[in-house]
């Protein structure tokens, strides 16, 4: 389980995962699968797939997901939304990923597709909350089930403190750690383990993995703040907004470099705290991620 790994020997200060998506085409495929050899070869406690709202990119999951487990030596995670199934379609996709092999799966409810920010409507024969949907998977076998926790609140949430209720209630349904959505003020994340800790020790025990996204293009994380109701820190906007230039176009290079001493500060104060690990949001680029891992001294080039 991915909890199991998290405690065995690691390279560096702390484990770390990585985050997939499932590519499009075939030339993104073949550069994801780059991608997984690089990784391969830094022994990341985990890999998780994310799962879409369409037909063809949630068999794509299946699919990956499948070969990851069968054709790598990397522990891979299928996540899986409650969006558009009824509970049959559920149980159909929780066994088409058991038939893959795959134990681990992370439950979420997903977002409305479309406008990830507009009203969320429950399938009529589906599932309301990831709470629920974490007590379906594990019913139905010997699945490891893992939620989404949020720094700055769920943007449903009407408090934090709401939040955090359905945080534990997620835990205590039967999920054995929490990944949490990228955050960019290592505050936001101590304020969660702290309401976690102080709402119930026992699940605010359970890992909570910090979610960490290097910046590679200030157009990109800006629209992926906006669609998931985090925030960018005024000092963290500058000196993105600095490097960008005042150009036509932003300037990658300088971008991105701030990007990568950016992830790279806020993990290693993660690591001073005393986070289990670090899960990356690759983006299906190994270079970012394995930048940042090589600063934090993690022996990444060890085969
Ligand atoms: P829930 O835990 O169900 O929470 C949704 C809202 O309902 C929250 O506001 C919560 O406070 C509230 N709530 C929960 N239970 C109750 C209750 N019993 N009564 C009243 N209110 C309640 N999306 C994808 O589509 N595919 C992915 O692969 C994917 N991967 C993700 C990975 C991570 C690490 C994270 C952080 C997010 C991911 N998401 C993904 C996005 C996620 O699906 C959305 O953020 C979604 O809006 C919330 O999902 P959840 O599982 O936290 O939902």
């Amino acid at each position: 389980s991915i909890v199991e790994r998290l405690s065995e020997p690691h390279s560096g200060p702390v484990p770390f995962s990585v985050e997939f998506f499932p590519p499009r085409d075939e030339a993104a495929e073949e550069r994801l699968w780059r991608a997984v050899r690089v990784f391969e070869r830094m022994h990341p406690a985990f890999v998780s797939m994310t799962y879409g709202a369409g037909g063809s990119t949630r068999d794509r999951t299946a699919r990956i997901t499948g070969q990851l487990e069968r054709e790598t030596t990397l522990l891979p995670v299928a996540h899986l939304t409650a969006v558009n199934h009824s509970v049959d379609e559920l149980r159909a996709m929780v066994g088409t990923y058991a038939d893959q092999g795959i134990s681990n799966i992370l439950a979420l409810r997903g977002d409305p597709p479309g406008d990830p920010l507009g009203d969320w409507h429950r399938h009529p024969q589906g599932v309301a909350y990831a709470e629920d949907l974490v007590r379906l998977v594990r019913d139905l076998g010997d699945f490891h089930v893992g939620v989404a926790s949020f720094p700055e609140g769920h943007h449903r949430s009407p408090d934090l403190e709401h939040d955090t209720r359905q945080l534990v209630a997620k835990l205590r349904a039967g999920a054995e750690y929490s990944i949490t959505q990228m955050f960019f003020d290592v505050e936001f994340y101590l304020r969660l383990r702290d309401r976690l800790v102080a709402a119930d020790p026992e699940q605010g025990a359970k890992p909570l993995i910090p979610g960490i996204m290097p910046v590679t293009s200030l157009a990109t994380v800006r629209r992926m703040v906006e669609l998931s109701g985090a925030s960018i820190p005024a000092d963290v906007e500058r000196r993105l907004v600095h490097a960008a230039g005042d150009g036509p176009e932003e300037d990658r290079q300088a971008v991105r470099a701030v990007g990568i001493d950016l992830a790279t500060e806020m993990s290693q104060r993660l690591i001073a705290e005393g986070v289990p690990s670090l899960h990356f949001c690759s983006m299906n680029f190994a270079k970012a991620t394995s930048e940042v891992l090589e600063r934090l001294g993690m022996d990444v080039l060890v085969a």
